[in-house]
């Protein structure tokens, strides 16, 4: 069998150890065995959110978690302000407009992170919003937000700030309680390392007592139900059983990195891929690159699909390019989760390799001493 190595923004690698405990036997999930694993996955998944708070675990993809954060905090017609600067932001406003919601959206420059300013002019100018919903990492563009002063501008003013950390969670550094964030939304295929079939939420106290307020109609994804069983050391509906009891292997590795860390290591990681894409003559399509992944311009006479489908074809690489807009115009190297520096030193290689073939020119070899020069140098 042909294997494909995932440097995708979302799935990403799933090591052997948490492999190991998806494919145990299965057990059932009203038992102290399953209890047990929950409360070890409940510690584990506190200490990556950085938080105090409850962290509800879905049976969903990360949407699901981002849909249940507007289900349950809202009422018809609440107004909202959702920040978007690509694809992932977008998907605050459509689901705030599914729900009813009178959504206010600030739309900002693609690779652009927002402009604090602007956010309070806006705020201003909409005394009655309730909530402001953006992004941590924003993957279509790999762009970090300033989610902290975000999140304080929210606090002062008595928003709610509700943040999508789908991709950015593990590598982009975020700290939930330290930042004052009131909710947040994650998923398990990105920095978690697992399979996609999971959605976390976490909520501070002001969320859970926005919860009693809200009339939106809800049932799988109740929150408040969640939360009675999460109480109970319980949950309302049979549990992904296998993939929380592969969380539990991909937490406890992360935790004994530490979170903190982490991040710096995956930083390094993705200052080392912004200055060898820049070794190859190719520009970075961020103005305040990510952590997690990196966006990298393709030259003007190459079509970003083309670097993307020879790197899976011919080598088993997978990277992702661009997205709506972006189609053709970038591709993105994923440096998340299970992803090390000796990966992204194939992943330039290879790329070198591909962008020769494709005519592009440049001195060969020059982002691999770049990477070298970073991580040993
Ligand atoms: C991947 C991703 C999502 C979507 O998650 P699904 O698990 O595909 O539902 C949402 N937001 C961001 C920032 C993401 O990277």
């Amino acid at each position: 069998m042909k294997r494909t190595f995932l440097m995708t923004p979302g799935p990403s690698p799933v090591p052997s150890f948490v492999l190991k405990g998806l494919a145990k036997e299965i057990i059932h999930h009203r038992t102290d065995e399953f209890r047990a694993v929950l409360e070890d996955v409940d510690k584990g998944l506190k200490s990556v959110f950085s938080t105090a708070n409850p962290v509800l675990i879905l049976a969903s993809s990360g949407t699901g978690a981002m849909e249940a954060a507007v289900s349950n905090l809202f009422s018809k017609e609440d107004k909202i302000i959702t920040i978007s600067g690509g694809k992932f932001g977008e998907r605050w406003t459509e689901i705030g407009t599914v729900y009813g919601l009178n959504v206010v959206n600030m739309d900002i420059e693609w690779g652009n992170q927002p402009s604090l300013e602007d956010l309070n002019q806006l705020l201003d100018k909409n005394p009655d919003a309730k909530a402001v919903l953006t992004t941590l990492t924003e993957t279509s563009t790999g762009t970090v937000f300033d989610v902290k002063s975000i999140a304080e501008i929210c606090s002062k003013r008595g928003l709610l700030s509700i943040i999508d950390a789908i991709s950015g969670l593990g590598q982009d550094l975020f700290l939930t309680d330290e930042w004052g964030v009131d909710v947040v939304v994650s998923g398990s295929q990105k920095g978690l390392m697992l399979p996609p079939g999971l959605g976390f939420i976490s909520l501070s106290e002001k969320a859970k007592r926005a919860l009693t307020n809200s009339n939106l109609p809800k049932y799988y994804f109740d929150l408040s139900k969640a939360l009675k069983s999460y109480a109970k050391n319980d949950t309302p509906y049979t549990p992904a059983v296998s993939l929380i009891v592969g969380l539990k292997e991909s937490l406890d590795y992360i935790n004994k990195e530490g979170v903190i860390a982490r991040c710096g290591r995956f930083a390094k990681m993705a200052i080392a891929a912004q200055k060898a894409a820049k070794s190859l003559g190719l520009d970075l399509f961020s103005k305040s690159p990510s952590a997690s992944v990196t966006a990298i311009c393709s030259p003007e006479s190459i079509k970003s699909s083309e670097i993307v489908g020879i790197l899976r074809k011919e080598h088993g690489l997978s990277i992702a390019g661009g997205q709506a807009k972006l189609k053709d115009k970038i591709f993105r190297i994923a440096h998340m989760g299970w992803i090390n520096e000796k990966d992204l030193i194939s992943c330039f290689s290879l790329l070198e390799s591909v962008l020769q073939k494709l005519g592009h020119k440049f001195k060969p070899g020059s982002s691999l001493s770049v990477l070298e020069e970073v991580f040993h140098g």
